[in-house]
């Protein structure tokens, strides 16, 4: 690892269950060395399963554009995102019956769903490239890189990153030893 001989972590692979919301799933896929297998929404229906965020999850920008900081913001402001979203969830999910019952191909009346709905998938991938998700989808007080993933990703990534370490105990403390950074 320190060498940076980075094959051998090539030879090591893990396959994931994965079950996020589609913005997370988007961001997941733009991850080019991993395998992916989505179950379809054209020919089975979806089920209705949204992502609400939590209480603690920070909801105001400040700053700029690729340089903010989140704060909570007010209880006022959580609760009315909150019944926003779910507002929205609800009216989609019912546009969505509508269209199936109405006789519209499932690929047609999932167009109405937003990305807060849940889609699941299996990702295979090699440690190397794992640790490489791993270094820019969690922001880690030890970590050479500097990334600020979305909260929702990372929440994701470090469940992931709990697997590796279970599986791969020694390979997980070199990377971390390393800096967090793939060779
Ligand atoms: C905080 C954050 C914000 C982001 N914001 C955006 C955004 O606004 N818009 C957006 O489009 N993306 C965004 N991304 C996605 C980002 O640009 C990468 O696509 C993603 O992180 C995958 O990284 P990767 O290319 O290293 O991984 P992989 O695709 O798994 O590739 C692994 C490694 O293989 C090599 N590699 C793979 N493909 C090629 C290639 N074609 N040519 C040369 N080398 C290659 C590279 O060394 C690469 O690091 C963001 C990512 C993060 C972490």
């Amino acid at each position: 690892m320190r060498n940076k001989h980075s094959v051998p972590f090539e030879h090591a692979v893990m396959s994931f269950g994965i079950s996020v919301p589609i913005f997370v799933a988007r961001e997941l896929m733009r991850h080019r060395i991993a395998s992916f297998s989505e179950e379809s929404s054209r020919y089975r229906e979806l089920r209705p399963v949204f992502y609400i965020p939590g209480k603690d999850r920070p909801m105001v920008q400040i700053g700029r554009p690729m340089a903010y900081q989140l704060e909570m913001g007010s209880e006022a402001l959580q609760a009315f995102a909150v019944e926003t979203i779910m507002d929205s969830y609800k009216e989609s999910w019912e546009s969505y019956q509508t269209l199936l019952k109405s006789g519209a191909a499932r690929e047609v009346a999932r167009m109405v769903l937003p990305v807060g709905i849940f889609t699941n998938l299996h990702m295979t991938i090699n440690l190397r490239s794992l640790m490489n998700l791993l270094s820019l989808r969690i922001r880690h007080e030890d970590s050479r890189i500097e990334s600020k993933p979305q909260l929702e990703i990372q929440m994701m990534a470090e469940q992931m990153e709990d697997f590796f370490k279970e599986k791969f105990p020694i390979t997980h403390q070199a990377w971390h030893d390393n800096g967090r950074t793939a060779p």
